[in-house]
């Protein structure tokens, strides 16, 4: 299949959430036309599924890819429309018989407009009985090489044979907004695509630790960024230099607080950020003891500098699961090329595992944290990220 000039979506939770239907029908809808941008779309509907109509065919390759980034779409089809009467969808298939191939089939017909005349086992077996007797295929309901399915909606009748998974979840804009903390490993990137597969818009914060390490990781942060900003358009960025910091906390603190002080500085910035741009939660890529700071006292001892509630959607998850979250959203390939984490800089030998809020507080006596956070805020470079489908650069400066 090449082109196509109509495609249908699937669309599983959106059902389910009653009085925010409108709501949640909108935002879809719109995140549908943003990622078609570009293309002859003629119409976006939503009669019980997502509906695309083209103006003219358009390459199968480049709809999935696209339709593949809008969180809330489950299967994703591409269709043909067959007529508004069973008489037009047999003559629809009549002039198709040709193309269809193998010893058996089954038709597997879905009335969800419950006005059409005739129910779905009825159609199955009227279509079923026609197709058997001008090609000779034989039927075959459990295990066929060809199903046909249609699909009787109040926009007419379309019928598909293949259908591909779609990204699930709920539209990216659906429920509110949040700071990604985000590095440039593996477990964050992986953590912004599930906070945005939930329906929230993601934006980023980056610590470095330039100009006393490289600012490579600054690059591959914004590259990252470029791939996760497909789900929803355009985002922020804010990069923050870190490492001035960082050396005031080893200068005064315990060497084995180190990493849990630098996540401390980082939240109360971060928090800044957030609230400035209206950010209802923090999201990181920690997951429950996979390394020696994510144990659950040292997040206890992190969380307590935040008022914001700090998300962390991989904290069940074992390091193969989150790879493969990572491959899904397509960032992994990016997180595995080597960089030096602001964290590994000046990195105790023994961190500490069991740190609690009143050990991080006393050892940051002699530092004026408040102060160190406005100045993070203040010295952030803030970019706006966009993404134009079709351009290979997809960014652009705020
Ligand atoms: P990741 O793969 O995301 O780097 P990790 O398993 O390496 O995570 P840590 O290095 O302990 O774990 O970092 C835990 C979390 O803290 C990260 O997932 C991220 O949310 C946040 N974080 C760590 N370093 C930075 C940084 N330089 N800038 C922003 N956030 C960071
Ligand atoms: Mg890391």
């Amino acid at each position: 299949m090449e082109h196509v000039s109509s495609v249908i979506a699937t669309v599983h939770e959106i059902a389910l959430k009653g009085g925010n239907r409108g709501w949640f029908e909108r935002t879809l809808m719109q995140n549908v036309r943003a990622a078609l941008r570009g293309l002859p779309v003629a119409q976006v509907s939503l009669p019980a599924r997502v509906v695309v109509r083209f103006s003219e065919p358009v390459g199968w390759d480049e709809v999935f890819g696209r339709l593949s980034t809008v969180f809330g779409l489950n299967g994703i089809m591409p269709v043909e429309h067959a007529g508004a009467t069973y008489d037009q969808l047999e003559a629809f298939v009549g002039e198709r018989l040709g193309d269809l191939r193998g010893a058996t089939f089954a038709i597997r017909a879905k009335r969800s407009d419950k006005r059409f005349p005739i129910g779905s086992g009825e159609i199955n077996r009227r279509l079923g009985a026609f197709v058997n007797e001008r090609t000779g295929m034989a039927v075959d309901l459990s295990n066929p090489d060809l199903t046909l399915h249609v699909l009787v909606q109040s926009d007419g009748i379309w019928v598909y044979r293949d259908h591909f998974p779609g990204p699930g979840g709920l539209p990216v804009g659906s429920s509110g907004r949040v700071l990604v903390l985000l590095s440039g490993g593996i477990d964050s990137p992986a953590a912004a695509y599930l906070a945005m597969k939930r329906g929230t818009k993601a934006h980023y914060v980056h610590f470095h630790s330039a100009p006393y390490t490289s600012d490579a990781s600054v690059a591959k942060v914004e590259r990252l960024v470029r791939v996760l900003v497909r789900h929803q358009g355009s985002c922020r960025l804010a990069v923050v230099p870190f490492g001035e910091c960082q050396q005031e906390i080893v200068a005064s603190c315990p060497e084995r607080l180190r990493v849990v002080l630098y996540r401390r500085m980082m939240l109360r910035a971060a928090e800044r950020i957030a609230r400035r741009w209206r950010c209802e939660a923090l999201v990181t890529g920690e997951s429950l003891n996979q390394v020696a700071s994510q144990t659950l006292e040292n997040l206890a001892a992190i969380d307590r500098v935040a008022h914001l509630p700090v998300l962390r959607p991989l904290v069940g998850l074992d390091k193969q699961e989150i790879i493969a979250i990572a491959e899904r959203a397509g960032t992994f390939e990016l997180s595995i090329l080597p960089h030096q984490d602001c964290c590994s800089f000046l990195q105790p030998l023994h961190p500490a595992t069991r740190s609690t809020a009143a050990a991080c507080e006393e050892a940051e006596a002699g530092i004026d944290v408040e102060d160190w956070a406005r100045r993070l805020q203040h010295d952030a470079a803030v970019t706006i990220v966009q993404h134009r489908w079709g351009s290979e650069a997809g960014s652009g400066g705020a």
